[in-house]
């Protein structure tokens, strides 16, 4: 694999925090309110995972969002869209949703099982200010069009979003150029995972199976399992280590450098655009 004249090191790790929402489901909120200028783009991040269908049966009916993007990654499990646009839609084993909310849009994410696991990530991604008014569009990428590039060292890394070594991945976005892997360590000896990476972009690493560490010129550091690993912006790239089932999903993006006003489902960038987007929800202008 390509190298890099200085790979990132892991500046802070983040303990998710466990909360509900929806109509109570039960999940881990890793990228918190408080981290949205650190990690813009990206606004929130969630996992959401259990056996127990009391943690996630009520699901997450109609409610609205304006201003951003939802991609919802489903590692395991059956969840049904349905949105006021009138797109419908089945997430499952491996699949994801983009969803563009752009001036509104109110859906609902439910369940389709009664038992078993149901495993995942939400992940929302800012809009630059010019398109937080767009037309609400939604894509459901089926697991066998997300792209995978097989390496020889048993590093298996599928291409969400942006691109790695010269394999684009199942979406782009100009704008705040995100990349999203999951990668997968396949082999029994440590591998090695690299991928270039523009210094102002964010960026972090999730590791959701396994122990993962990440290789900068210096230091060796461990990335544990289920906490959140933000890197420094430096270098040109991050290099990472893992073995036998460890698996991580690496996220970045380029940053807006634009306010960030939120409340619940909506995210503008002033506080009168707020306003707006509560009263055009009661006026039904929404939908
Ligand atoms: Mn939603």
């Amino acid at each position: 694999m390509s190298t890099h004249t200085l790979s990132r090191s892991i500046e802070t790790l983040i303990q998710g925090q466990a909360t509900s929402d929806g109509a109570g489901v039960k999940l881990t909120r890793v990228l918190t309110q408080d981290l949205q200028n650190r990690l813009d783009p990206f606004l929130m991040l969630d996992l959401f995972g259990s056996g127990s269908a009391n943690d996630y049966i009520a699901g997450f009916p109609d409610h609205p969002h304006r201003g951003f993007e939802t991609v919802t990654y489903m590692l395991a499990g059956r969840m049904r869209h349905n949105d006021s646009a009138g797109n419908t839609g089945l997430l499952q084993n491996g699949g994801v949703q983009w969803m563009t909310a752009g001036r509104g849009v109110i859906h609902s994410e439910m369940p389709e099982q009664e038992e078993g696991l149901l495993k995942g990530f939400q992940l929302w991604l800012n809009l630059p200010s010019q398109q937080k008014m767009c037309a609400p569009s939604y894509q459901d990428i089926q697991t066998e069009l997300i792209p995978e590039v097989k390496h020889d060292n048993g590093v298996v890394v599928r291409v969400i979003a942006g691109e790695h070594h010269q394999q684009k991945g199942a979406v782009q976005k100009p704008q705040t150029n995100p990349l999203y892997l999951d990668i997968h360590f396949l082999s029994d000896d440590t591998a090695n995972f690299s991928q270039a990476l523009s210094a102002q972009h964010n960026a972090f690493v999730f590791v959701y199976s396994g122990e993962v560490t990440v290789v900068s010129q210096q230091k060796k550091q461990v990335a544990p399992l289920n906490q959140m690993a933000i890197l420094k912006n430096e270098g040109d790239g991050v290099v990472l280590k893992g073995r036998g089932n460890a698996r991580a999903i690496l996220i970045a993006g380029q940053p807006l450098n634009e306010p960030i006003v939120q409340y619940g489902p909506f995210v503008m960038n002033t506080k009168e655009q707020i306003i707006q987007a509560m009263e055009d929800y009661r006026a039904g202008r929404l939908a």
